[in-house]
């Protein structure tokens, strides 16, 4: 009944526009999409240079605040919106001393990212290397661009309706890209894309909201017009703010999915490194799996469904018939968490540090509508039991140590896991190991000093760590990183 009322008041509201004189807007989808096309133009392929802030998303400090900023020293974007692909070349560095996300806190990185169709990959030095969990972002991030919203609102059956703002009207023409996102974009009275209001799946949040409004329309020749100003926001909070510096519309834009990503798979190897406990590795994630007498633990459930899933199914083959009834998470960073809900519909307890319950509750509470995950399709309820500064996790006979890591610059819910039987350390991102033989830094990693003092302050008596980037390595591999003997 109420959609029937909505949609006579709209109907309405409509007719009522298309009264009045001055709106040239009232028209169905269709008809304002080819408009805006007419007066945007057309670029089959574009490349534009921006600079200014960023923020890396996910990567919060505490949760529940903005994402730690960055400077984007450089973006460079080529699209080919026939073949629905991206380039990204980026150099950034990191504004802000608190919070990473996989930056160093001094000097620049440069970062090339590609999406082609269902394809996501990263380019280090020469070699590709296979991003899965990057697809669903940046085919959203391709066709909210201003061209690009135009020609997925065209070709997804866009509905239309007219609102006004400060006395002028605008189009609000809303589709979905079936399993990708859902968005609207806010079409003004010259035939500009304002504004792209969109949801888009997540890991960790379920669906997450985006904003992108783009401002300053010039023309940038070949009969096209590009903003000047990009600004976007991501679940509440600032994720880009830039000045577009250079437009090349129809610029070469061949972009091909390398033999090595279209033939990628998940990998996940399980090595036993003590009686029960397992090192449970992959391409840049691992998840460690204890046994315990009536069921098991796992330390990490990273990234998505797409590399939880199989590491759950890996963890349960090791110990037939025994539940995962724990799964301790290191801390609120995405790529760290975005497993948890995986973990959740597998029915596991979920051992987080005590600043991450109430934002984790409202995340698993949400669903994933635009594409289902294991956890929208299970219904299940999060359980979580939380960390303070310690807590004891035993069975009579083996017992877990997790310890919070205070005092860090890296996450305020920073755990570790400590089994003092077998002298093991489980750590993420305190302490990645260095390449076998690499000298270490001139100057000490921060966040390497922060858990040698978290150690020594313990007391742990360590002989080796699993680490949840890397390789396993003896304890005195972190002391040597900064510049100690053990
Ligand atoms: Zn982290």
């Amino acid at each position: 009944m109420f959609d029937k009322i909505l949609i006579a008041r709209l109907g309405l509201s409509c007719a009522a526009l298309a009264f009045f004189p001055a709106p040239a807007l009232a028209d169905d989808a269709a008809g304002v999409l080819r408009r805006a096309a007419a007066a945007m133009g057309e670029p089959k392929t574009i490349r534009y240079v921006t600079e200014g802030a960023g923020y890396t998303f996910g990567q919060a400090f505490t949760p529940g605040m903005p994402w730690p900023k960055i400077t984007v020293h450089s973006q460079i974007r080529t699209i080919n919106y026939d073949t629905a692909s991206m380039r990204e070349e980026i150099t950034l560095s990191r504004a802000e001393p608190k919070g990473g996300g996989g930056y160093p806190l001094a000097g620049q990185q440069r970062n090339d990212q590609f999406v082609s169709g269902a394809y996501a990959w990263n380019v280090a030095g020469t070699n590709p290397v296979p991003g899965p969990r990057f697809v669903n972002d940046r085919v959203h991030q391709l066709w909210v661009t201003p061209h690009g919203v135009i020609r997925a609102a065209m070709r997804n059956k866009a509905i239309v309706q007219f609102q006004t703002k400060d006395g002028k009207s605008i189009a609000a023409v809303s589709f979905t890209e079936p399993g990708r996102f859902a968005a609207t974009a806010f079409i003004n009275e010259d035939y500009l894309v304002e504004r792209v209001e969109s949801r888009l799946p997540d890991a960790v949040l379920g669906e997450v909201t985006a904003v992108i409004s783009f401002a300053e329309y010039r023309d940038v020749g070949a009969g096209v017009k590009f903003p000047a100003r990009i600004r976007q926001s991501q679940g509440g909070f600032p994720t880009l703010d830039v000045v577009v510096k250079e437009v090349k519309p129809d610029a070469p834009a061949e972009i091909t999915v390398p033999d090595a990503v279209a033939k990628a798979t998940e990998r996940v190897t399980a090595d036993k490194v003590a009686e029960s406990v397992w090192f449970v590795a992959g391409a840049s994630h691992n998840s460690v799996a204890i046994e315990m007498k009536d069921h098991l633990v796992m330390v990490e459930a990273p990234l998505n469904d797409g590399r939880s899933a199989p590491v759950i199914a890996e963890v349960k083959k090791l110990a037939p018939g025994k539940p995962i009834r724990f799964v301790i998470n290191s801390h609120s960073h995405f790529d760290h968490s975005g497993g948890v809900r995986t973990a959740v519909a597998e029915g596991a307890t979920i051992v987080t540090q005590a600043g991450n319950k109430a934002y984790f509750e409202k995340a698993f509470a949400t669903k994933n509508r635009i594409n289902p995950d294991r956890l929208t399709k299970s219904g299940k309820k999060a359980k979580i039991r939380t960390v303070g500064d310690k807590l004891e996790m035993t069975d009579g006979t083996r017992t877990l140590e997790v310890h919070r890591i205070r005092n860090g610059g890296h996450n305020d819910t920073f755990l570790m896991v400590y089994l003092p039987k077998e002298k093991l350390l489980i750590e993420a991102d305190a302490y990645t190991p260095l390449p076998p033989n690499a000298p270490p830094p001139a100057t000490p990693n921060a966040n390497n000093v922060n858990l040698v003092e978290n150690i020594e302050r313990l007391n742990l008596s360590v002989d080796r760590i699993l680490p949840l980037h890397g390789r396993v390595v003896p304890l005195s591999d972190l002391y040597a990183a900064v510049g100690r003997k053990r």
